[in-house]
């Protein structure tokens, strides 16, 4: 098979002089500065975009005030329709929006298409029905009265003002998606901050907002580095930070948000992910669940695993398996629809994975499969599978963000999950077995925001998401976004 051919609408956008994206339409930046986009699959520029500056965030920042007047005033039902219109219209130009994600982040066309525009576009109706069903509550005091005199009161949720949604480059469109979607339906304005690695995507989606007729300035994006981000949380006009990334810039946004004023702020981190495998366990199925869970998106999702426990006794066929499986995936450009692995999203990162290999040799671990960056101008690894020798070797403890399965054996149930939790992060984790009382017994006891069980990975915005210790603070998803995008007011009333 061979590349899909880009759309022309593609190459336009690909083209243009972009700015940021404030009250409702593209905004030269007020600098010349300008960011390279780079095709990962072959090295090539594809795009330029503007770097922020503090004079673009003021402006970003006084177009979401004026927004949040209008959007905030305007009623559930009218906030829900435009976010069912955006659903639509991505929809509607799918496949542009598939490609420019692609050609950006090197993710393969198909789960361009399936999680970036299909599963958003999902998640997108599902927060579009929260707007109608955002309520207070009445509750009736508890002190006696002095005199004969009544109390009643009542709470109401209103939303915090001007969010500022800071997006990794992992899941460039379908996180920019939550995050808007999370402060529209609740009535606040939003700024985007995406990767300077992957921010095309979302400039035309606010475009489509426009379109849908979200009102100027209730969506901004502003493009540029990490200080971009800074100027935006630092900014006393921002009520809200939410930010999805690494632990260490987590950190540096929480402080950020503290100092400014106070912000409040939902950090969605990274983790180390674990995998345990009951004695029981099917190896069929665990390989195929290994490679959801390590390998899609070149192992690039936060919520992937990267340490697999399994029994002392069936390590080995389980990992001869898993290479049989990694053996047969076909490594390619991103756009051919063949294509079953990609490269990884940025030159950094493929250094970052060469690294890893080279500490993984270093400490005496065995490479059972791959374990080398692939020669090119692309950003490509090979899916690696790796044997550490001890609980505390580096490839089982920092977090790698890539293809990289890392293995130790255990020999009885209590050490599995001693192993399992011996992590400072707890996003997520899951356990596989045919013994569902055991695994309900287990999931109590494993430190993690979500534990799967005969599965990993999947989201479904239902289900609240968020990490455990140092995987962050907050949920995404379910009812549970409700309380970060909306202040609680108490009324109380003597009668
Ligand atoms: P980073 O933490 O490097 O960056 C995330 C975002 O923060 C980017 O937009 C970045 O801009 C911006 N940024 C950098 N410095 C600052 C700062 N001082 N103030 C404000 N914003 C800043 O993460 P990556 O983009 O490398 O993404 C990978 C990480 O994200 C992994 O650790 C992964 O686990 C985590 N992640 C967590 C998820 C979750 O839901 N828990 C989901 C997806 C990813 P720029 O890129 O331009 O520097």
């Amino acid at each position: 098979m061979s590349d899909v051919t880009l759309l022309p609408s593609v190459n336009l956008f690909l083209a243009r002089d972009h700015g940021h994206f404030i009250n409702g339409t593209c905004s030269p930046s007020s600098t010349s500065a300008k960011i390279k986009v780079i095709n990962p699959a072959n090295g090539e520029a594809i795009a330029q975009v503007s770097e922020g500056s503090q004079a673009d965030v003021d402006q970003a920042v006084l177009s979401a005030q004026a927004g949040f007047k209008i959007w905030s005033k305007t009623s559930p039902a009218a906030r829900a329709a435009v976010l069912f219109k955006l659903a639509g219209l991505l929809e509607q130009n799918r496949e542009e929006l598939a490609q420019l994600e692609t050609v950006q982040s090197g993710k393969i066309i198909q789960i361009s298409r399936a999680f970036e525009v299909d599963q958003a576009a999902h998640f997108l109706r599902y927060y579009a029905g929260w707007a109608t069903k955002i309520n207070g509550e009445t509750i009736t005091p508890s002190l006696p009265s002095f005199a004969g005199e009544r109390y009643t009161a009542f709470t109401l949720r209103e939303p915090v003002g001007v969010v500022v949604g800071i997006v990794p480059w992992n899941f460039s469109t379908m996180i920019a998606i939550w995050k808007l979607a999370s402060a529209l339906t609740t009535g606040c304005s939003i700024i985007i901050k995406p990767s300077e690695f992957t921010p095309l995507t979302i400039l035309r989606i606010a475009e489509l907002a426009t379109q849908a007729g979200l009102p100027a300035g209730a969506l901004n994006v502003i493009t540029g580095s990490g200080l971009s981000g800074k100027a935006l949380i630092d900014h006393p006009g921002t009520n809200k930070v939410s930010f999805t990334g690494s632990v260490p810039t987590g950190i540096a946004v929480g402080k950020s948000a503290m100092e400014a004023k106070l912000t409040r702020a939902t950090l969605e981190l990274g983790g180390k992910n674990s995998v345990g495998f009951l004695r029981d366990v099917d190896l069929d199925k665990a390989a195929d669940g290994i490679i959801e869970a390590g390998f899609l998106h070149s192992g690039q999702i936060c919520a992937a695993a990267e340490r697999f426990f399994a029994h002392r006794s069936q390590i080995e066929p389980l990992m001869e398996k898993l290479a049989q499986r990694l053996a047969t995936l076909k490594i390619g450009s991103p756009l051919d629809e063949s294509t079953q692995f990609g490269p990884v999203t940025n030159k950094q990162h493929q250094q970052k994975l060469e690294a890893f290999f080279k500490t993984a040799r270093n400490e005496s671990n065995t490479i059972v499969f791959g374990g080398n960056a692939i020669d090119g101008p692309g950003c490509y690894v090979e899916p690696t599978i790796i044997l550490a020798n001890s609980a505390k070797d580096t490839l089982l403890n920092e977090e790698t963000f890539g293809p990289i399965a890392t293995f130790l054996p255990y020999d009885t149930d209590e050490e599995l999950l001693h192993l399992m939790n011996d992590t400072p992060y707890g996003l997520s984790a899951s356990i596989w077995t045919n013994d569902l009382s055991k695994a309900l017994r287990l999931v109590p006891e494993i430190e993690a925001g979500t534990v799967w069980v005969n599965m990993h990975t999947m989201l479904d915005p239902a289900v609240p998401f968020g990490g455990v210790k140092a995987s962050g603070i907050g949920r995404e998803f379910g009812a549970a976004f409700i309380d970060d995008y909306t202040e609680l007011k108490s009324v109380m009333i003597r009668y």
